[in-house]
């Protein structure tokens, strides 16, 4: 893995929350983005080399939702950047990590993703993240 890409943070209400952090950064976010299939509303603020992604639910069905449900608002993953992700995942499984989507899927910010299990790495969901090239 080549460094943290960004820190996710799941929040009720994006628009409130990107307030909140407009405040807090002393900067605006420098976009959002829908991802349709994943149920969520994001917006990402730049912090030097790493981003922030404050995400909101669209539907019940988002893993937001249940996350913000059990746990209520807070960190909800880190993403760490990789060369090749279909490399990471095959060698991550051999080192014994749960894999939740062996096949990278879409995420935001033009991202290839695959998600692992928490509880295989000390309850924090990992991000893997591949930038799309082209
Ligand atoms: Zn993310």
């Amino acid at each position: 893995m080549l460094k943290v890409e960004h820190i996710g943070i799941a929040v009720k209400n994006l628009e409130k929350s990107n307030e909140l952090f407009t405040k807090l950064f002393g900067k605006a976010h420098y976009k959002t983005e829908t991802v349709e299939g994943e149920q969520v509303s994001t917006s990402f603020f730049m912090m030097g080399e790493t981003k922030i992604e404050l995400l909101e639910a669209t539907g019940e069905d988002s893993a937001i939702s249940k996350f913000i449900e059990k746990r209520g608002e807070g960190i909800h993953h880190i993403a760490y950047d990789v060369e090749d992700i279909n490399k990471e995942v095959i060698r991550l499984k051999q080192e014994g990590f749960e894999i939740l989507n062996e096949t990278p899927k879409q995420g935001a910010d033009n991202k290839l993703v695959v998600f692992l299990h928490p509880k295989s790495t000390n309850g924090v969901l990992v991000e893997l993240c591949q930038e799309i090239s082209g």
